[in-house]
């Protein structure tokens, strides 16, 4: 299939040129996650084209120079975007020296047309691996498949760059100009068409990815203390219950509350009460397992969920915390304040058709109890009944 080179230019100047509009305009003022730095790179990425495809009007070194000195910088560039975007630190001396190397190689191969093409070629491929190897080894901690779109989309780019940089040494496959049809121009222009759009997409992907991610966290927080708030302690105790049911294993759950808390405030202040609540989730934080979870189940009531764990380990566990609690001095301001806790605790093997909301009653009534036995005390529930 012969395609027409002028257009198919054209399409690699206005893609990028709208997209990179497209990310301007929503980025403007934003949070730089690095979408601005894409945009140049895009931006650039086009002029580099423009470059190119004035081969035949202006001078041939001019074109050849900034044609591929503006790929290059456009590389830097979208690298320096990615790098952005995982926060990590931006050299740009070490960014810029790609685009300034390959400038200064090119002016003293303007003349050996087969060793430019190796030498432009494997720089720009260098500088895309850079670009894939900086996704690939932060893949994990990046939320959604969005990075997955951005590394195949970088991975194309490689693989034509590569073999351009192939046929450069061979002599096989390219045209003695860059405005010549020919399979490998073909290949070259639609792969580098197909990588902006993946790639750019995949971008776009990954910061609303990280966005939305952001909002579940928040959603699922209490803002005062960090930890998990009523709605997201109670469905991970849901879950917790569905499984124990299945595996048989027993399960524990605490309803910690902090004795007299009303005083501290009037004492203290509200905002020393919630310094007091901080710090006695901290407490609890510190020594609980991994696998179990904390909440804030109301005002100054703790749920903590813990998986796998009898009655006696649990019961165990909150004397331990209490014990803590009561030897912790919280500070605010100059204030030196400390409180007790009571704690109701269930623990049990659980059976079907048992749910959440009886474990919960359950170390309720067990915490109504520590109250009613003085305070800074632990009740162990009798029974889910
Ligand atoms: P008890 O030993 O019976 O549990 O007594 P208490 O004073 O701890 O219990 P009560 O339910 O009478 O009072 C709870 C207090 O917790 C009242 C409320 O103002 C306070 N509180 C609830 N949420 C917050 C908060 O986010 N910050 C602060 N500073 N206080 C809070
Ligand atoms: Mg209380
Ligand atoms: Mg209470």
């Amino acid at each position: 299939m012969e395609l027409d080179v002028p257009t198919l230019l054209m399409m690699l100047v206005l893609t990028p040129v709208l997209i990179a509009l497209a990310m301007v305009t929503v980025a403007w003022g934003e949070r730089h996650e690095g979408l601005q730095f894409w945009a140049a790179g895009l931006g650039i990425n086009a002029l580099a084209y423009v470059f190119f495809g004035l081969r035949n009007d202006i001078s041939p070194p001019i074109s050849i120079l900034l044609g591929n000195g503006l790929t290059s910088l456009a590389l830097s560039y979208l690298l320096a975007a990615v790098l952005r975007f995982q926060r990590r630190a931006l050299h740009w001396p070490m960014l810029l020296l790609p685009p300034l190397l390959l400038s200064f190689a090119l002016l003293g191969l303007l003349d050996n047309f087969p060793l430019r093409v190796v030498v432009a070629n494997l720089v720009l491929a260098g500088q895309t691996a850079a670009i894939l190897q900086a996704l690939y080894v932060r893949r994990s901690s990046t939320a959604g498949r969005g990075v997955a779109l951005v590394m195949a989309g970088t991975a194309l780019q490689l693989l034509v760059l590569l073999l351009r940089a192939g046929s450069g040494i061979t002599g096989a496959l390219l045209p003695q100009s860059f405005l010549q049809p020919g399979l490998l121009q073909n290949l070259t222009f639609l792969s580098t068409f197909a990588a902006s759009l993946i790639t750019s997409l995949g971008f776009v992907f990954m910061t609303k990815e990280r966005a939305d991610e952001a909002n579940r966290r928040l959603a699922a927080l209490d803002e005062l203390t960090g930890v998990a708030n009523r709605r997201s302690i109670i469905a991970a105790l849901d879950r917790d219950v569905g499984r124990a049911i299945r595996t048989r294993e027993s399960m524990a759950v605490m309803m910690v509350d902090i004795d007299h808390f009303k005083a501290v405030n009037d004492t203290h202040g509200h905002l020393a009460g919630d310094q007091v609540l901080r710090c006695v989730v901290d407490v609890i934080q510190h020594r609980i397992r991994a696998q179990d979870i904390v909440g804030r189940y109301g005002g100054e009531e703790f749920l903590v969920v813990l998986t796998d764990t009898s009655a006696q380990g649990a019961q165990q566990l909150a004397e331990q915390l209490r014990a803590a609690v009561e030897a912790t001095h919280c500070t605010y301001t100059c204030a030196s304040i400390s409180v007790t806790v009571s704690v109701g605790v269930f623990g049990g093997r659980l059976e079907p058709g048992d749910s959440w909301d009886q474990l919960i009653h359950a170390a309720d009534l067990a915490l109504y109890r520590a109250k009613q036995g003085g305070r800074n005390r632990v009740e162990l529930a009798q029974s889910l009944g």
